[in-house]
Parts: C-alpha cells; structure tokens; sequence
C-alpha cells in the first residue's frame, strides 16, 4: 500500500520513445532492471570508492557501495510506504556517473574540463549514460528510462538552476524531487559514513582509540557492545557498535521524515513538490552526529597522507591522458572521434574517460603516456 505522496507507477509520466507495457513488471521495476543490465552498471564493480585494489579485495568498490545504499534506501522506502522500485532504481543508478579513481578521478577530470571551459559533474555525466552512452536496445539509445527516473538522477543530491541548466527545463527544476529521490542522498551518508569506518579500521588506517575519541555516537555504541560482550573479539565489539550507529541513523532517518511529512501537511505528489523545502531528513541531534563522523573521515581518512601517493597518481593519470587525447585525438576510438565532429573535443574525451574503469584507465595510460602502470601505481 503506497502513500498519498509516493510515486504510483500507473501515474508516470512515461517515457521518451513510448513501450508497450510489461506482462508482469511495472514500469519502475523494469526501469530498475535495466540499470542493473547496463554496462556502466556493471563496470562499477572495478571503480575505487575510497580503497584502491591494493588495499584488499573485501573492501568496498564502487558496486558493493551501491548495492549497500540500495539496501538502506529501500528499508526507509518501505517503512515510509514509498515506492520502492522507484528507490531501488535511484539507489542502483545514484553512482554510475563517477569516473575512475574515485574522488580524485573527479576532481581531476574537472580541472581538466575547466582548463577548456567546460566542468564535469557526475550527476549530469550519469543522465547522459542513461540517455546515450548505453546501446543496448535496437529501437532506441540509451536505456528510455521514465521521466521520475531520470529525474532522481538529476536531483537526487542537489538543485540546478533553470537559468544555469536551461537545458534541464523538462525536469521540473523549480519543483522539490519526490520522497522517493529525496531520501538516496541521506541513505548514500549512512552507507559511506559507517562503510569507510569499517574498511578505514580494517586497513589500519584508523585506529579504535581515534575512532572512538572523533565519533561519540560510536563511542557510546562501543561502550554498551564490550558491556555486552565482554568476551567478544575486539573487531566484533567493533561490528556491534558500527550496526547500532547505522541503525540509529536509518531509524532517525525515517521518523524524522515522517514527523516532516506530518508537520508540513503533505497528502500528495503534488504537495511533495511544491513544498519549499525537501522533506527527507535527520533531526538535528542525529545530523550532527553525522556531521562529525563525515567529519572525521575527511579529516582522518579521505585527507589523509596515507592515500596521498594513491590521489596524486590518479590525478596524474586522468590528467595527463586527457591532455594526450586533446593533442592527438585520431588516437581516441572511431566512435569517439565521430562524436568529435559534433561535440567539443574536450566533452568527447572527458566522457571517454569518465567511463573507464581503474583497470581499464590503467592500461591506457601505460599504451599511450608511456610509462608503466608500476610507476603511476603509489
Ligand atoms: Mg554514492
């Protein structure tokens, strides 16, 4: 039973190229199919999310990222009688916008942008995937998704102006976007925020002491497991108290959405957008508990010297073959020198390589800036 104020899929506004309907899937469900059929879906699996491959291979990547921001999403969906293939599909297809190396690989990739007078943005790099880059079906580019999809993709994480972004018009831009959008950002924090705990202890790049004096919401939630299971190992101890935080983030999440919902009156769809403010949320109390463990992880993790050698060599890599490929674009694809003739070389080359994978742009690099993946590696 959906809510007045969910996404019922029957009232979408459909899709570019119209399809006749499925026998047994509705248009979100399939919609959600497809994004876990493509292949920008697919190379997720060998894109950094913060650890590299040398760390180990049971860290998060980029695709178990997103299976874990799906699984958060669809709890809270559920529990707000949301429309959960709509979240389903917006969690699985909230990354697939990111280029190699993480969050260096972005910032790289955009320095080089601006140096055309260009930028890079995931967000909108992911709306081009979905509505170009992926060829799959003979009877149209791109994966057709429904408007309410490719409109998540856009706003699921900020606002675009339509005065800046004219070519946005059709997205509603001075709407809110649905609950059901609204909540993948909040659910992609919970899943980071507690994940890069985890593997940032499991790399010993954080110690338990440091976590424990940065992180107080894990601190007291440490303090209960060892009471609790005095005998347990430490890394268990660990397991216990990192769950209950994301536990009282994801319970927070909803009540305090719910209690929004209530507060502002909103019985539709209708009401969803046009109310001035996005709904999703955490109460104040538990925003701040995750603003200082996000805190904590740029100051301590992200930032830290530790994966320095790791960001300054993936800002090398994108740099320098982007510059490569600006000098000596008949070494791009057929395909892409194509899309030159129509397109700034620039946005040409930037997509290349916002679509590879760290392994793929490895290999690349080593074909065409001659120097081993040995010497880029950190
Ligand atoms: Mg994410």
């Amino acid at each position: 039973m959906l809510a007045g104020y969910a996404v019922h899929a029957e009232d979408s506004r459909g899709r570019r190229y119209p399809e006749p309907p499925h026998p047994y899937r509705d248009d979100f469900q399939r919609d959600r199919d497809r994004v876990i059929h493509a292949r920008a879906f697919r190379r997720l699996e060998a894109k950094t999310q913060v650890f590299t491959r040398r760390y180990s291979d049971h860290f998060r990547n980029r695709l178990t990222h997103t299976i874990e921001v799906a699984q958060i999403a669809r709890t809270v969906a559920a529990q707000l009688d949301l429309n959960v293939d709509l979240v389903e599909a917006l969690a699985l297809v909230h990354d697939v916008g990111h280029p190699p190396f993480g969050h260096a690989g972005e910032k790289a990739l955009d320095a080089a942008m601006q140096r055309h007078g260009l930028f890079f943005d995931h967000n909108l790099h992911a709306l081009r995937i979905v509505e170009d880059f992926e060829s799959r079906y003979a009877a149209f580019r791109g994966l057709n998704l429904t408007f309410e999809v490719r409109e998540g993709i856009i706003k699921h994480s900020r606002d675009y102006s339509a005065a800046q972004f004219p070519e946005l018009a059709e997205y509603l831009l001075d709407q809110r976007p649905p609950l059901e959008a609204q909540l993948i950002d909040p659910a992609d924090e919970i899943a980071y925020s507690t994940a890069d705990l985890d593997d940032g202890y499991e790399a010993r790049l954080l110690t338990l002491p440091r976590i424990r004096e940065g992180v107080p919401v894990f601190d007291s939630f440490f303090r209960d497991a060892e009471r609790e299971f005095p005998q347990a190992i430490e890394k268990l101890q660990f397991n216990e108290a990192l769950k209950r935080m994301l536990d009282r983030f994801v319970g927070d999440f909803i009540i305090n959405t719910q209690r929004q919902i209530g507060t502002a009156g909103v019985n539709s769809l209708q009401d969803v957008r046009a109310f001035p403010r996005r709904l999703a949320g955490f109460s104040e109390e538990v925003d701040r508990e995750r603003g200082e463990a996000k805190e904590f992880l740029y100051q301590n993790l992200y930032l830290s010297p530790a994966l320095e050698s790791e960001k300054a060599s993936a800002e090398r890599v994108v740099t320098e073959l982007f510059d490569f490929w600006m000098e000596q674009p008949e070494s791009l694809p057929a395909s892409y020198q194509e899309k030159a003739q129509q397109e700034p070389l620039a946005r040409v080359v930037c997509d290349y390589i916002a679509g590879m994978t760290d392994n793929y742009i490895y290999q690349q690099y080593e074909k065409y800036c001659g120097e081993s993946s040995g010497a880029a590696l950190p």
